[in-house]
């Protein structure tokens, strides 16, 4: 041991809560582990609280959507609905129907999940280091406001977005950028105050082509022409995301570093509050109903699309997502598209679709970092390439990741926190017993 304080030893440790970490500790709990939910924010959440109001993934996109997500997602969206107004944004295009929430309302539904299930929650903690042997996470190093704290687990999931702890503990993944571009970030922002009869009178397209000649005008900074606004539960309160921050810094020795590095990652924060603000001004200017609009709020931080991808014992790949693969042990389903945010030249997002009403299967080989024995991995940083990745990183699909992985670390504690050694029938059983759809049949 170091000597730091012990922050005491648990079943199951979750690092990060966005929407895999808060679904993976609710399940751990929920499944009898003593766990705890780690997260370096004052507030639970990630980027479904940090920087969006807007879950896709539950339903297909298409003419005849099915839903493909329960369990804990379900959860989630009703405790919403307990709180306030929840909007469903029925879409045939994008992402499909969009399930539309107050994120500050979400903030408080994933305490009350977590809490209700008896998992204990450390906020303002960063997990800063971990020491494995072989192949085990032993214990994490954690940064809190009294201090370094070492706390240990039978099994660690990481669902910190970036793969930190996998990254800490030396096991393999791919860094975003290094095969395929990097898909860039996004501060987003809200505005109050907006005359939505009078913003219907212009579409989407009219929005993109304003968007474009204002840029080309040269009167305004707007790095991405396709940008969105959409309604909230709040009257006159529109929700966008809109700006664009190329992550990829090309070093003097050769090598490309992205936002897990300290600089690059400040210097996104200041950029994408400056583009912001560029955008307010443009709609304030050019886009109808905005004329006595405000700005209310900026995302909490600046959100990530991928970092860290970690290599599992399985990688999905683009084919499997177009072909709508299905596996013998996959835990979910994913039928969003996949989406891709560029940078650079000619920037631009992209849609490619899986055929109409399909869905592809996520295997839990995708959660099992191929390095370690105790240790899943979850959300964003799952084991995908770059476009299967752009597809399934959608947060109903990152719930249906954290029940998974949640439900598996609280089986493998029996096991002595080895995640192979448990039987995937018993998991499956589990999981739909918690009303997880792992498969078409049981989609509607
Ligand atoms: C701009 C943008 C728009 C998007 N739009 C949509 C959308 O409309 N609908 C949709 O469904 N999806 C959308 N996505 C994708 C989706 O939001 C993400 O893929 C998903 O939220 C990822 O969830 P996660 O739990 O894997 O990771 P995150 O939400 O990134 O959560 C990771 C958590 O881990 C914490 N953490 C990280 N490192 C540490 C550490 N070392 N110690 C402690 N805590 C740590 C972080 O603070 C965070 O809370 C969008 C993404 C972005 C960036």
């Amino acid at each position: 041991m170091s000597g730091l304080q012990s922050y005491g030893a648990f079943d199951v440790i979750v690092v990060g809560s966005g929407a895999a970490g808060s679904s993976a500790a609710i399940a751990a709990a929920r499944s009898g582990a003593d766990t705890l939910l780690i997260e370096k924010l004052p507030f639970l959440g990630g980027n479904s609280t940090a920087v969006l109001d807007t879950f896709y993934g539950f339903y297909t996109p298409g003419e005849q959507a099915r839903k493909v997500v329960g369990g804990i997602g379900d959860d989630v969206v009703a405790g919403l609905r307990q709180l306030g107004e929840v909007v469903e944004r029925p879409n045939t295009y994008g992402a499909g129907t969009g399930v539309t929430y107050l994120a500050e309302h979400l903030k408080v539904v994933w305490e009350g999940l977590t809490s209700s299930a008896g998992a204990r929650v450390l906020l303002h903690a960063f997990v800063q280091d971990v020491a494995v042997s072989d192949g085990r996470i032993d214990r994490l190093t954690v940064a809190t406001k009294a201090g370094l704290a070492e706390v240990e687990a039978a099994v660690v999931v990481d669902a910190s977005g970036d793969a930190d702890v996998c990254h800490h503990s030396g096991f393999a993944y791919e860094a975003a950028g290094t095969l395929a571009p990097a898909q860039t970030l996004t501060t987003t922002f809200r505005m109050a105050n907006v005359n939505m009869e009078k913003r219907r009178t212009i579409s989407k397209d009219e929005l993109h082509s304003r968007m474009a000649a204002a840029a080309e005008s040269g009167d305004y900074d707007l790095p991405r022409k396709e940008g969105s606004d959409h309604i909230t539960p709040v009257d006159g309160m529109v929700a966008t995301v809109m700006t664009r921050i190329d992550q990829i810094r090309r070093n003097a020795d050769g090598t490309t570093s992205n936002a897990t590095d300290p600089d690059v990652l400040t210097q996104a924060e200041i950029e994408g509050r400056r583009q912001a603000l560029e955008y307010v001004r443009f709609l304030v200017d050019q886009v109808p109903g905005y004329e006595n609009a405000a700005l209310v709020a900026l995302s909490s931080q600046v959100g990530l699309r991928e970092t860290r991808r970690v290599t599992g014992d399985y990688r999905l790949t683009r084919a499997d997502v177009l072909n709508a693969r299905q596996f013998d042990d996959q835990i979910g389903l994913c039928g969003a598209p996949i989406e891709d945010h560029h940078g650079g030249a000619g920037s631009g997002t992209t849609w490619e679709y899986l055929p109409e009403g399909s869905a592809v299967g996520i295997p839990l080989r995708t959660l099992i970092p191929r390095d370690g024995r105790n240790v899943l991995a979850a959300g964003r940083c799952f084991s995908a390439e770059h476009d299967a990745q752009a597809s399934v990183r959608s947060m109903a699909q990152c719930m249906a990741m954290g029940q998974a992985a949640g439900t598996l670390a609280a089986l493998a504690v029996r096991n002595g926190g080895e995640v192979r050694a448990v039987p995937f029938a018993d998991l499956a059983q589990e999981l739909r017993r918690g009303g997880a759809i792992m498969d078409m049949e049981a989609t509607q």
